[in-house]
């Protein structure tokens, strides 16, 4: 069974959560399963091969499950990009609406060498607002961003669309 198949068989629906309306995509059955998870970071290494990586840039929390493993297989840094308030060292802020609500994300000012080629990572691609605020953090460090890389794309809410501004390399390995 292709990996899109077997994300799809595990991912659970749960409805109006965290608010009445959203149909949120649980991803943790995934992570009960081992050899899908390694699965998993395969893919997402295969579908960014043709791409210039320095850094994998992962967002929290859900980014931070797969981020690590994927930056590790193509031996590059990674970096965490964080809600606002929960990082340590100096740090540089953007604000952003979600499908659910509004946020600050943020990461370190020494985050990103001037130049460097980031793959930004997160579970789950929606309106791709928060993408977009950690593609705005990224430019502001003097990074460019190379492409996205998510497990799962709510096709129907057009992020790919909004992502085109920036790059139009925007994987993912189940699109709904
Ligand atoms: P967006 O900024 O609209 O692309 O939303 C993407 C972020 O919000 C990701 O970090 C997702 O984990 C989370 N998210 C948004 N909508 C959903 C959903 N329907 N199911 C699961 N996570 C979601």
């Amino acid at each position: 069974m292709i990996v899109a198949s077997k994300i799809k068989n595990v991912v659970r629906d749960v409805i109006d959560f965290p608010k009445p309306g959203i149909v949120f995509k649980d991803i943790t059955p995934i992570l009960k399963d081992p050899l899908l998870c390694a699965d998993i970071v395969i893919e997402l290494g295969l579908q960014v091969k043709g791409l210039k990586v320095d850094v994998v840039a992962g967002i929290e929390s859900r980014g931070f499950l797969f981020g690590p493993q994927l930056a590790q297989l193509l031996k590059v840094p990674f970096v965490p990009i964080r809600k606002e308030g929960k990082l340590p060292y100096k740090t540089i802020k953007q604000s952003y609406e979600l499908e659910y609500g509004s946020a600050v994300i943020e990461c370190h000012e020494d985050a990103i060498i001037n130049g460097q080629h980031v793959l930004i990572h997160d579970d789950l691609l929606a309106t791709g607002g928060t993408v977009v605020a950690a593609t705005k953090l990224i430019q502001q460090l003097g990074g460019a961003v190379t492409g996205y890389s998510f497990i799962i794309s709510l096709d129907f809410l057009n992020g790919k669309k909004r992502l085109a501004a920036y790059s139009d390399q925007v994987f993912a390995l189940a699109n709904y």
